[in-house]
């Protein structure tokens, strides 16, 4: 629903975080892997020289979307659990996203 006051403006919109696509568009540099004949798939943030790879600061991303974009819901969209108690999982809540599996 459209607010229509010039106010604060509602929080109404709902967002899906594809974590796959979120890792892999971010902390893999195919310029460095190219360049330093490292396989795309096992390159690490840490081999990239050209500073292209960067890490998310899911927390800060979170603020964003709320922000930006309005967002009210976000779900950190994962295509599986390994273990539900993993500190990973806890930092991805603790952000304010929604784990969805
Ligand atoms: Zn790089």
């Amino acid at each position: 629903m459209n607010s229509i006051s010039k106010g604060q403006p509602t929080l109404s919109n709902i967002a899906f975080v594809d974590a796959q696509n979120l890792h892999l568009g971010t902390t893999k540099c195919r310029n460095c892997s190219e360049k330093r004949a490292i396989d795309f798939k096992d390159i690490k943030l840490s081999d990239c020289v050209c500073g292209s790879a960067w890490e998310v600061d899911l927390a800060k991303f979170r603020v964003y979307l709320k922000e930006k974009y309005h967002v009210a819901e976000a779900y950190y969209v994962l295509g599986y659990v390994q273990d539900k108690n993993d500190e990973l999982y806890k930092d991805i809540q603790k952000a304010g996203f929604i784990i969805f599996v």
